[in-house]
């Protein structure tokens, strides 16, 4: 079988048991949608919308977001869309939302935290996103970045029904958020692990650094304690857990986060195809029996070799 072949197949992400896990695409613009249409994946699993708002002096308004989001709901013809509401600050400055001078800006106000100084944006946002939803008969998943306490997560949801969004969420990529993701999960519809900044704050290891690539790496031990955590939070509440970080896009990784209980996995388009078949090859079974390999290891670089050792056994 072929690319071609590959490109053509529309099959949703399945274990070789049939067990489902939904493969989408990561994206940043309405184009970045519109590209998908006819594409073999079954929705969009981030949106990052903060490029809406990039090189700009002042916010974007209701209306021209609203556009926007539209133009992506429409291009995904009914597919599975979840908007993650603007996550600015840290490794995405933007010049009209930024603060200037905080000494840790990745610990500072950022992501969700800039509600404090601006409630008024993101209730544009969330207020644009339904109006698109409405107009175009779409229903997008809406989440949050940056979250770290239910409180956080319990004002999210309600700025977001307010506006008129039906399915809300948030990301789990503080430590705090993976640890009682069962709490938060008692105020949102689904979770969404982002496992850049989970390994960030996890290892305390700034993402943009790459001389220190080997601390932020997805298999480090206690990241993958923390992603178990949320992901059997998610099973155990009977809603979604995605995870939407670079690590789904590793076709071993994905099947440890399928053995853990993920139930989609959000990368960027050229990783779907890959991931597809390496779930096409094992049973969710196989992908428990590597979740257990992964979390029995002592290192990153153990759990890695375990698992890979595990596949090969298998062939
Ligand atoms: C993440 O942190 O894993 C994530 C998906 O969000 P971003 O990379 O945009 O911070
Ligand atoms: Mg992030």
């Amino acid at each position: 079988r072929g690319l071609a072949t590959l490109a053509e197949t529309t099959d949703a992400g399945s274990t070789s048991d049939g067990h489902g896990v939904a493969l989408l695409a990561n994206i940043g613009t309405a184009e970045d949608a519109e590209r998908l249409t006819g594409a073999a994946v079954e929705g969009v699993g981030l949106f990052r919308t903060e490029v809406l708002y990039l090189g700009r002096t002042t916010a974007p308004t209701e209306d021209e977001q609203a556009e926007q989001y539209a133009r992506a709901l429409t291009g995904l013809e009914g597919r599975k869309v979840v908007i993650r509401t603007l996550d600015a600050g840290a490794d995405k400055p933007l010049a009209f939302v930024t603060r200037d001078g905080e000494e840790n800006p990745a610990l500072g106000v950022r992501g969700f935290r800039l509600v404090r100084a601006d409630e008024g944006l993101l209730r544009t946002q969330l207020r644009a996103i339904a109006r698109a939803a409405e107009a175009t008969g779409g229903e997008p998943w809406v989440m949050a970045p940056m979250v770290a306490t239910v409180e956080e997560a319990a004002q999210f949801a309600a700025l977001a029904r307010d506006a008129g969004v039906r399915t809300v969420g948030v990301m789990v990529e503080v430590p705090s958020a993976a640890l009682r993701a069962a709490d938060l999960l008692a105020e949102v519809d689904f979770i969404s692990i982002g496992t850049n900044d989970l390994a960030q704050y996890t290892m305390a290891t700034d993402r943009l650094l790459g001389e220190l690539v080997d601390l932020l790496d997805p298999w480090q031990p206690a990241v993958l304690d923390l992603v178990a955590t949320a992901a059997a939070a998610g099973t155990a509440a009977g809603k979604p857990v995605g995870v939407c970080g670079e690590s789904a896009a590793d076709p071993l990784m994905a099947l440890v986060l399928t053995g853990m209980g993920v139930t989609s996995l959000s990368m960027s388009p050229a990783a779907v195809p890959g991931v597809r078949f390496a779930l096409s090859r094992h049973s969710l079974d196989a992908c428990r029996g590597l979740a257990k390999v992964a979390r029995a290891a002592r290192t990153a670089a153990d759990a890695r070799a375990a698992c890979l050792a595990e596949v090969d056994a298998e062939v």
